[in-house]
């Protein structure tokens, strides 16, 4: 066992190196709860799904989740499939690390923004390549699908400002107004849902309808009809509804 232990402290400490993660020094306060460990396995999970689904490329993404006033989150710089479970990295809702000896993601700024502002448990954001695409092109995206519906209506655009900055947050908190998905202009995508799968599968419907935009819209000549506000208004009643009964 000791052997094994000092094993894996080294391939740690050779990947530290190689992939640039930054250590804080030490552990940060207490240890993990057992329902915290358990909620950054599904973290984890979810960050390996938005590289393999394609949402994310290298670590250009981020996700945390909410456990009671603890947001685990995504580390600076360490490829999702290299976390483990040692790599817990937990800050309260002030961004004061409370978990673990790595860097929290540099967009922790946003996340945070989120869960003060709303009743989110999950949230995961992207540079989606489909989704940034159109937050270059457009103030909002185009009501080419009654989906947006399921987003809370028309999926607005949130002005661009620097990475891992307070004003970047609130622009996309502007842009979240009755929302739980957002693209943030030049950059990316970001959405919330109660559980790490309902912010998951919001991003990935957001990624569709831009991908189903872009490519409705780049046929030569002809232009997509797109729905009215009361069209996609309509649909979310009936998305309403399918849910009491599902
Ligand atoms: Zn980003």
């Amino acid at each position: 066992m000791g052997e094994e232990r000092r094993d894996e402290r080294g391939v740690r400490e050779a990947r530290d190196a190689r992939e640039g993660a930054q250590e804080v020094g030490g552990s940060w306060g207490r240890s993990v709860r057992p329902e915290e460990a358990e909620a950054w396995e599904a973290l984890v999970a979810t960050a390996r799904r938005t590289v393999s689904d394609g949402l994310v490329v290298g670590t250009s993404g981020n996700v945390s989740v909410r456990v009671g006033d603890t947001v685990l989150v995504t580390p600076s710089g360490v490829p999702y499939d290299r976390l483990t479970p040692e790599d817990v990295t937990g800050v309260d809702l002030d961004g004061g690390r409370v978990l673990g000896s790595l860097v929290p993601t540099s967009e922790l700024p946003m996340h945070l923004a989120v869960y003060r502002a709303t009743d989110a448990g999950a949230v995961v954001h992207t540079h989606a390549v489909h989704a940034t695409a159109v937050s270059t092109l457009v103030p909002g995206l185009p009501l080419i699908h009654y989906m947006a519906a399921a987003l809370g209506g028309p999926v607005r655009v949130a002005p661009y400002a620097t990475y891992g900055t307070q004003e970047l947050a609130e622009n996309m908190l502007r842009a979240l107004t009755d929302r739980t998905a957002c693209l943030l202009q030049n950059h990316g995508t970001i959405s919330y849902g109660t559980t790490l799968d309902q912010a998951y599968d919001r991003t990935a419907q957001l990624e569709w309808m831009c991908r189903l935009w872009l490519t409705a819209a780049s046929v030569p000549g002809l232009s997509p009809t797109l729905l009215s506000e009361g069209q996609v208004a309509e649909a979310g009643e009936r998305l309403r509804g399918y849910g009491q009964r599902g």
